[in-house]
């Protein structure tokens, strides 16, 4: 079997900026707005790195579905230490219907492409909160998933996944070819120090359009409309306990 791994590197909107919804609730603003790599994909990229490092698989491939742009995040990605990209043209109305469907074939045929033997995913995107695109590859593979990796260990052709559930950890064997999505956990990426950022920019990026992997890119969803979250309303101050009690009995609190 071969040991290549796919990692999907999703770009969002940066974890630190004050989201804003468009005055006509079809989506929030992106113009203008500091992108960055998903955080829990930086953790998947550093997971796959690790596994080069220790020789246990022999190239990591970069991918990510999007505009121009995400090659930006396809290049971090190689900073960080992946071989080379692959970077899936998704712009205009189709990068705005772009959801886990979409990608999960996108990154199924790139698989298969490949001869890859693991898909290392973030366990979500910070931007749509979907968590599903593991799952849903996985599924049109046929092949084991190990989800939510706090994590993961190879021995010989099945990888030992330790999972983050409610309450506690899981630990499953899975048999590769397989998915992995990585949770919080999992490691702490390294940032790209400027001489792999230089040597970065030498690695190769393959350009495709969906269409050249055989995936169509129909939508099953709509969004209907977004929208802020509720305003906090402001506190109260209370004089006494006395005062807080007979405050929470008014309201029906308690
Ligand atoms: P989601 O299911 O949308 O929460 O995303 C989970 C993971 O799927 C992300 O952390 C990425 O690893 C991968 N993924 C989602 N969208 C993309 C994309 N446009 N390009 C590459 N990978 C993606």
């Amino acid at each position: 079997m071969s040991s290549r791994v796919l990692v999907g590197v999703k770009r969002v909107i940066d974890y630190a900026v004050k989201i804003r919804v468009k005055p006509d609730r079809t989506g929030v603003v992106t113009d203008g707005v500091k992108h960055s790599m998903n955080p829990f994909c930086e953790i998947a990229v550093e997971e796959a790195v690790r596994l080069k490092e220790r020789k246990l698989v022999k190239e990591v491939i970069a991918v990510s579905c999007g505009p121009q742009q995400v090659q930006e995040t396809i290049r971090t990605a190689l900073a960080m230490g992946a071989d080379r990209g692959i970077h899936v043209d998704v712009s205009g109305k189709d990068y705005e219907n772009l959801g886990p469907l979409q990608v999960s074939k996108i990154l199924a045929a790139l698989a298969k492409k490949e001869d890859a033997s693991l898909v290392v995913l973030g366990k979500q995107a910070i931007d749509d909160d979907n968590n599903q695109t593991g799952q849903m590859t996985a599924a049109m593979l046929d092949w084991a998933q190990g989800t939510f990796a706090s994590e993961v260990v190879i021995e010989g052709d099945k990888i030992k996944v330790v999972r983050e559930i409610d309450g506690g950890l899981e630990t499953i064997q899975i048999k590769m070819p397989a998915v992995v999505t990585a949770d919080l956990r999992l490691n702490t990426p390294r940032y790209a120090t400027l001489p792999n950022i230089m040597k970065a920019k030498k690695k190769k990026i393959d350009y495709m359009k969906p269409s050249d992997l055989g995936v169509d890119l129909i939508s099953r969803i709509e969004v209907v409309s977004v929208d802020e979250p509720p305003q906090r309303e402001a506190g109260v101050k209370v004089e006494s306990v006395e005062d807080l009690v007979s405050k929470l009995r008014d309201s029906g609190r308690i």
